[in-house]
């Protein structure tokens, strides 16, 4: 029999899990963490029926690091499961050398809203009518199997016109400024604090093709209030973080970056956190105009005043 050259570790949890699991997994494992989606999908036209279990997994080489590797993923496995249970992860030796193809066929497209479909980076399929959005599921978060992510997705599909210029708080992987580019945007401002987003949003927009309409940068709504980008104030401001963190921002000033008439789409918050978030906003001159809601997710489109 051939020597196992791979031990892939699997573990099955809830959604909301998923990303965070993803990516402490991504540090010890080769070739990326597959986060086969909870969603499922009938046809291309199908918006799929998210929820149920997900099953998070990757690759670690069979070598002489292989017991310390094994070890150091234990180990933030059980940092982990002292925020939220966890169960045993699964270890199975792949003898196939091919193992790229094999994991790479279980990442499914996920149909967002009527209009978007994400694609990973290496699928070739008929989208049909959808435009496509390209995302390499094993770079920083926002692959699309997230909850928030998918409701500020929506949100942006409804809300996008085209010409608009978009400002994106947060951006991690990018794929709300690409969609919205996609969508027709004219230009979108993207920024996340952490330099690892930076370089996922450039190498997804180089992946879909976006050559200009793209502005990046490391830092968060102050940088883009003091004017370091191509504008301050956009139509549609978008940012998909933690309720705390988007409190905060109100506070730090994020109502300005939406120019009058204009919306500001919020996501990331767990229904009990909604009531909180809506007295921020309003305390900083919004108003209610939607809401979208999946499991205890909920995404908030807030109306500034002409
Ligand atoms: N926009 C993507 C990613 C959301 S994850 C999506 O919708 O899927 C949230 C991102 O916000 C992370 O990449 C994180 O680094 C970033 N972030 C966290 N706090 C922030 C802050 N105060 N300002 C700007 N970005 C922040």
């Amino acid at each position: 029999m051939a020597e196992a050259r791979w031990l892939e570790v699997s573990l099955v949890v809830d959604g909301e899990l998923a990303e965070a699991l993803a990516d402490l997994m991504a540090r010890y494992v080769e070739g990326g963490v597959v986060v086969e989606s909870g969603v499922r999908f009938d046809s291309i036209d199908d918006e799929g029926t998210p929820g149920g279990p997900v099953r998070v997994f990757g690759y670690i080489p069979v070598d002489n690091e292989l017991e310390t590797t094994r070890q150091k993923l234990e180990s933030g496995l059980w940092h982990l499961a002292q925020i939220t249970p966890l169960p045993q992860p699964v270890y199975r030796p792949i003898e196939d050398q091919d193992w790229m193809s094999a994991w790479k066929v279980n990442y499914h497209p996920i149909p967002v809203g009527t209009r978007i479909l994400i694609l990973p980076a290496w699928i070739e399929q008929d989208a049909g009518e959808r435009i496509v959005v390209r995302i390499d599921p094993s770079m920083a978060f926002g692959t699309g199997t997230h909850p928030t992510t998918r409701l500020c997705l929506e949100f942006t599909e409804d809300l996008c016109q085209p010409g608009m210029d978009v400002i994106d708080i947060g951006c991690g992987s990018g794929i709300l400024s690409i969609a919205a580019l996609k969508l027709g945007a004219r230009t979108a401002v993207a920024v996340d604090i952490d330099p690892l987003s930076v370089k996922a949003t450039r190498e997804n927009a180089d992946a879909n093709g976006i050559k200009t309409g793209l502005e990046i940068g490391e830092g968060s709504v102050d940088e883009v209030l003091a004017g370091g980008y191509a504008f301050s104030t956009a139509p549609l401001v978008l940012a998909n973080i933690l309720a705390p963190v988007l409190i905060r921002l109100i506070a730090a000033g994020m109502a300005q970056l939406v120019t009058p008439g204009g919306f500001l789409v919020l996501s990331g918050i767990l229904e009990e956190q909604e009531p909180g978030v809506l007295q921020a906003a309003r305390a900083a001159g919004l108003e209610y105009h939607a809401r979208k809601q999946m499991g205890d997710w909920v995404s908030l489109a807030l109306n500034k005043p002409k």
